[in-house]
């Protein structure tokens, strides 16, 4: 585990820095390859440059759901092609921008999605989201579920709105509504509901599927589970596919990808006990790391003293108890000055959070690869932003 070398290394940093261990990611990316199932990275769980440029070397496409995603990776050497848009919100304005730029390749979530684009590039590529509204696994997260979303449309409305009677070129179905799922039984319950759908919409809508795009959703071991296996991965899809007869299956995965290489680095700044309760009160908390507030659930946290080890709320610099990270064993002998590590915070980490909220520095975002520490961005005060 590399998190003794990220703790040298933030010794010399002089604010809460994030580590990414790219050679982790790397194999993480290669784990999936596979001639069964064409992959993208969905960046918007980490869009740092490295792990864009990554992706791209490793024959991922990038799914990228604003112009702000897309632009960065034409930046950063993806082409056009390789780019996929998702994302429910597309004005006329932006397909036009898009396919200035060569982007080819769109979700369509909407009736006016499909006029606009068919209006402005006839025989663009197109998938059709769906909706479904009518499943039988149950479960929470934050994609809705079986909740009412803005995402995609159910068989009724497409239906209505007879999708090919557009000119343009439909690839098959996109449906993503189950995010971080880590158990393997629910998983293959959730591909096997949507596999068994595909005749139908097909049938239903007049558009022969030659790609079903399952989305992302595969989830990562934040509570000390079990992983999910690559190889699990690759072959419940390679034998989905030829059951139900879909030429090309797709995945957008973010999480599983960039999650688990991410590390937190933070100082303590106080320790308290507070009516017969042990807290620590950290430089940095949810302005850095809001999904523990937003998915009520924490990022696991490690100290590197490693001796006997006692409970402890854990808490950042904010001036709301909103600002609070979980309860976690750690070390007795903690004292003001050293450190924690977050770990899994690669994905819906930085990006995710609210960092201009009092005014704190931003984090630092620090890479690691084949050995070397390269600082992606210092921590910058608020006189970066400010105004
Ligand atoms: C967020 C998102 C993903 C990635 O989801 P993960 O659960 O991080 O794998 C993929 N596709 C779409 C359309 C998304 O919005």
């Amino acid at each position: 585990m590399s998190l003794d070398k990220f703790q040298q290394h933030f010794q010399k940093m002089p604010g809460p820095s994030f580590y990414y261990d790219l050679d982790q990611f790397e194999k993480r990316l290669q784990s999936l390859n596979s001639p069964e199932i064409k992959t993208w990275y969905a960046m918007k769980a980490n869009p740092l440059s490295s792990f864009v440029e990554l992706a791209n070397q490793n024959h991922w496409g990038l799914d990228c759901a604003s112009l702000g995603e897309v632009n960065h990776c034409l930046n950063h050497g993806v082409s056009p092609e390789n780019i996929l848009i998702t994302g429910p919100a597309k004005s006329y304005e932006y397909f036009k921008t898009l396919i200035e730029k060569g982007i080819s390749t769109f979700v369509i979530e909407s009736e006016n999605q499909l006029k606009w684009l068919a209006d402005l590039k006839p025989e663009a590529n197109v998938l059709i989201r769906f909706q479904k509204n009518d499943w039988k696994y149950q479960g929470f997260n934050v994609l809705g579920g079986s909740k009412h979303t803005q995402f995609g449309l159910s068989l009724e409305d497409w239906k209505e709105i007879n999708p090919s009677q557009y000119n343009l070129n439909f690839l098959g179905f996109h449906i993503f509504q189950w995010g971080n799922i880590l158990d393997k039984d629910q998983l293959i319950d959730v591909w096997d509901e949507i596999f068994s759908q595909v005749n139908l919409w097909e049938k239903e809508l007049n558009i022969k599927t030659k790609v079903l795009d399952l989305g992302g959703g595969l989830g990562i071991p934040y509570e000390g589970e079990k992983e999910l296996h690559p190889d699990f991965i690759k072959e419940s899809l390679a034998y989905l596919k030829q059951k139900h007869n879909i030429p090309e299956v797709w995945l957008e995965l973010g999480r599983y990808l960039s999650g688990p290489v991410g590390n937190y680095l933070v100082n303590i700044i106080d320790i308290k006990r507070s009516s017969g309760v042990d807290m620590i009160i950290l430089e940095g908390g949810i302005n850095h790391l809001v999904r523990p507030v937003f998915a009520n659930q924490s990022f696991p946290c490690r100290d590197l003293n490693n001796n006997e080890t006692q409970k402890y709320k854990v808490y950042g610099p904010l001036c709301t108890s909103l600002d609070y990270l979980g309860e976690f064993q750690l070390s007795k002998d903690l004292k003001p000055g050293d450190s924690l590590a977050f770990e899994m915070v690669g994905a819906y980490g930085f990006t995710e959070s609210m960092p201009y909220f009092l005014c704190h520095d931003l984090p630092a975002e620090v890479v690691y690869q084949n050995n070397e520490f390269t600082v992606k961005r210092e921590n910058l005060g608020p006189e970066s932003w400010m105004r």
